[in-house]
């Protein structure tokens, strides 16, 4: 079936003998058993809801998993992926990543006692170099956070998997859509669904998606002990959302390659991140392993100045957080996303007052433009 089937029609459970075309929101704690031993299939909505799991089974099939678990945000879902690991085990990161999910590595998994290496090239020397007895993962995102760098996923897979260690893949700025690292040889894939997956700005929401049965029922053993599930209402909302998800995703990413192509001319900006243009780094890579290049750009200004007044000047843009929504948002990760990580460490890997990020919504992209002309205004 395709892609874009299979989001408007999700998984193949029906659980509602009405025929209602709408999946029902089960809005219910708990569930009665038939009898002593006996059970429905749900017990209690921590473990198991029907609106949930009919959620996860879209998206574990958008993936190409087994089981996807849904969780109240995508930081739940880093945080309960984590809980695999064991006081002195060590996981090698990309250094391109979320601020949140450094955050938490530097703070509550490392008082665990796990450890973490950052890698700015993530390739098999560096890898090589940087593994040890005790490594048990590779963490990933690709296109990385802010600065959109590109990570080989298969061949991140293939030194994961002659070693035994797992690859963990931050899918959330492609989606399943343009990008499926499952498919490519990552053990767990995950997703702030808040963002794409969602796509209004309107719920939190996170996914982790496995294909191995074994990683699946620890991570449900997991999941039901901790708790961070999502809501039967959210559920209904994300099933609602990725009905549109594969026409969301083309629009998106059309408007993000005017955009990207018009501010390579605009003498003001200097330096554009954007998977799409050839000059990007790891083009070929972003060819040969998704089938898109997104809707998210960063880019550098001349100065300070041009970027707060982009900000403060924007009307049709939303200066905000978060990505991926049909709304466009305009993001300063030097004070927003990243502002946590230190400053040199911040500013030499590009973050500093003069870059800016862009989540490319479904407006009309010669009116995004607009607005970002009379932002930078004339000279
Ligand atoms: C937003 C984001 C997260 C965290 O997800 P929340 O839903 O905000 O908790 C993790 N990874 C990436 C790449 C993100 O953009």
């Amino acid at each position: 079936m395709d892609f874009s089937t299979v989001c408007v029609h999700g998984s193949d459970r029906r659980y509602d003998v009405t025929g209602a075309v709408s999946v029902p929101i089960f809005q219910s704690a708990t569930f009665a058993h038939p009898g002593v031993n006996m059970s429905t299939g749900y017990d209690y909505s921590r473990a198991q809801n029907p609106t949930r799991e009919y959620l996860e089974a879209a998206v574990a099939r958008l993936e190409g998993g087994s089981d996807a678990l849904a969780f109240s945000s995508g930081m739940a879902a880093v945080a309960l992926v984590m809980e695999l690991f064991s006081p002195g085990d060590h996981i090698i990161a990309s250094d391109d990543l979320y601020g949140g999910s450094i955050r938490l590595f530097a703070g509550p998994s490392t008082a665990r006692g796990i450890k973490f290496t950052y890698l700015d090239a993530f390739d098999a020397a560096s890898l090589a170099d940087a593994v040890t007895p005790a490594t048990k993962a590779l963490f990933i995102e690709t296109p990385g956070n802010p600065m959109m760098r590109v990570i080989d996923i298969a061949a991140a897979a293939e030194f994961a998997s002659a070693r035994g260690l797992l690859l963990i893949a931050d899918n959330t700025f492609m989606t399943p859509y343009l990008q499926r690292p499952l498919e490519l040889g990552a053990d767990i894939v995950i997703h702030s669904g808040t963002k794409y997956l969602c796509g209004h700005n309107d719920t939190m929401c996170g996914f982790a998606v496995v294909k191995d049965a074994g990683l699946s029922e620890r991570l449900r053993f997991l999941f039901k002990t901790v708790g961070p599930c999502l809501a039967p209402f959210d559920s209904w909302l994300l099933i609602r959302s990725l009905k549109t998800l594969a026409l969301r995703m083309e629009a998106q990413q059309s408007n993000a390659r005017k955009l990207a192509e018009w501010m390579l001319a605009k003498p003001e900006i200097k330096a554009v991140y954007y998977p799409g243009l050839p000059d990007h780094p790891q083009y070929d890579i972003s060819l040969r392993q998704a089938s898109g290049f997104g809707a998210m750009i960063s880019f550098s200004v001349d100065t300070p100045e041009t970027a707060v007044r982009i900000l403060e000047r924007v009307k049709l843009i939303l200066y905000a957080e978060s990505l991926g929504g049909v709304e466009s948002l305009i993001t300063y990760p030097m004070l927003q996303t990243h502002a946590d990580i230190p400053r040199e460490e911040r500013e030499t890997k590009g973050i500093d007052g003069r870059l800016l990020r862009l989540s490319v919504g479904i407006e009309s992209a010669d009116d995004l433009i607009a607005d970002l002309e009379q932002a930078i205004g004339g000279r």
